[in-house]
């Protein structure tokens, strides 16, 4: 892979001028879409006629005439599309980490007689965290069962609720197999809840054909929906009659604004919302969904795995020697839009290519990450934020006591 190879392939690049469709600070290569996405020019601009014209203006009739109350339905249709659910079972609501709690205690009381959740004892710690705190309000009814990803198929037994999972895994970018695990759980009584935080929007996905029980996922990551950006939810069709959510809202009721004393669930995912939609992120996520949309998804995954194969190659190759070795599947069908490396010194040396305009990220503890987002990047910005990095590890410049200091947020 050379210089003029990532050039040939930003010459045919069907997605190419997406690219345009975003703001990006020049002289950054942006390799954190997986955690925060860039900017896209229309979130900002509906934001602003938000303010200018449905809030200042309109004030509270927008409610209705700018569709305000209809957005988590309308938002999770959009989301609902890059995810291969049917239209009426997404929402965009909440946060990913208030979303898992509903759909966990909702998935235990659908299986009353079983009292396990089965999760990866290396997803992300809210989820784990979640689970935990669901366990305990439930007492002893419920029991956390933490497996490595290869001890999943002993761990899911007749006692098994529901079985809880990142499709890919935050920190290694390691994909599960979605419609393999999903017939294990269901072949054992078991409901499967996916989080969709580093696939929505970077990875085709078949929810309906698969069969998925119930997912979540994030709306600031590949789906660029800004800072805090509502989560989305997702309950297969025919579990909507059935399922109860804990936290029993009045955006949830049958009838809100009846104003009825007495709690009855609305039909449909939309008794899955609680409270009133925060609109301002709503209609930025809006936006921003069109963009993803606009491409094709098996384009974004074919530009996403050549990105991925060629950061790859060119990293063992410029830096070999230097301590890299890579955390992330090598098999480009088994990983996310991500590449992880693992490094003694992780923190000084993204620290140190931050700096110089490279920005991934680390987790701990020593895990340097760089997220892929076909929509923004070019071929190029993979050989440069590579080259950067070389010259760092040969010059030595990550040892400066600048790199030390740990922030706030990694
Ligand atoms: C990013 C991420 C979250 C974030 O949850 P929030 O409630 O939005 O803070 C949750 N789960 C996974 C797997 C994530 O990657």
């Amino acid at each position: 892979m050379s210089r003029a190879g990532l050039a040939a392939l930003d010459a045919r690049d069907p997605l190419a001028a997406l690219r345009e469709q975003f703001v990006l600070p020049a002289g950054v290569i942006y390799l954190d879409g997986n955690s925060l996405g860039a900017m896209p020019r229309a979130a900002a601009e509906r934001v602003r006629r938000t303010l200018d014209r449905e809030w200042s203006q309109d004030l509270i009739r927008s409610w209705n005439s700018a569709g305000w109350v209809d957005l988590p339905q309308t938002v999770g249709n959009k989301i609902g599309r890059l995810i291969g659910a049917r239209d009426g079972e997404t929402v965009a609501a909440d946060s990913t980490s208030v979303n898992l709690f509903k759909l966990l205690a909702a998935a235990c009381r659908l299986r009353p007689q079983r009292r396990v959740i089965v999760c990866d004892c290396d997803d992300f710690p809210t989820d784990l965290y979640i689970a935990e705190g669901l366990a305990a309000l439930l007492g002893d009814h419920i029991e956390l069962r933490r497996v490595r990803a290869d001890e999943l198929d002993a761990a899911i037994d007749d006692d098994v609720a529901v079985v809880s999972l990142s499709h890919v895994n935050y920190r290694s970018g390691a994909m599960h197999d979605m419609a393999r695990i999903t017939a294990l759980a269901h072949r054992r009584g078991a409901l499967m809840l996916w989080d969709l935080a580093h696939s929505a929007g970077a990875v085709p996905l078949q929810l309906a054909d698969c069969d998925v029980d119930l997912a979540i996922g994030c709306g600031y990551k590949y789906l660029n929906g800004g800072p805090g950006a509502p989560a989305f939810l997702y309950v297969a069709q025919r579990l909507h009659d059935r399922l109860a959510t804990p936290i029993s809202g009045w955006f949830g009721h049958a009838q809100p604004f009846a104003f009825e004393a007495r709690y009855q669930a609305a039909p449909g995912i939309t008794r899955m919302l609680a409270g009133t939609p925060a609109v301002l992120s709503m209609v930025a996520l809006d936006a921003a969904l069109d963009v993803s949309l606009a491409a094709a998804l098996d384009q974004v995954r074919a530009k996403s795995m050549t990105m991925c194969d060629a950061f790859i190659e060119l990293v063992e190759r410029e830096v070999d020697g230097h301590g890299f070795t890579l955390a992330s599947p090598r098999d480009g069908a088994r990983r996310g839009s991500q590449v992880s490396f693992r490094h003694e010194q992780a923190w000084p040396i993204m620290q140190a290519l931050i700096a110089h305009g490279v920005i991934g990220d680390f987790r701990a503890p020593d895990i340097l990450r760089f997220g892929f987002t076909p929509l923004y990047l070019r071929y190029a910005d993979v050989g440069e934020a590579v080259r950067i990095l070389g010259e760092l590890m040969r010059g030595g410049q990550w040892r400066a006591d600048a790199y030390r200091t740990r922030s706030t947020v990694t």
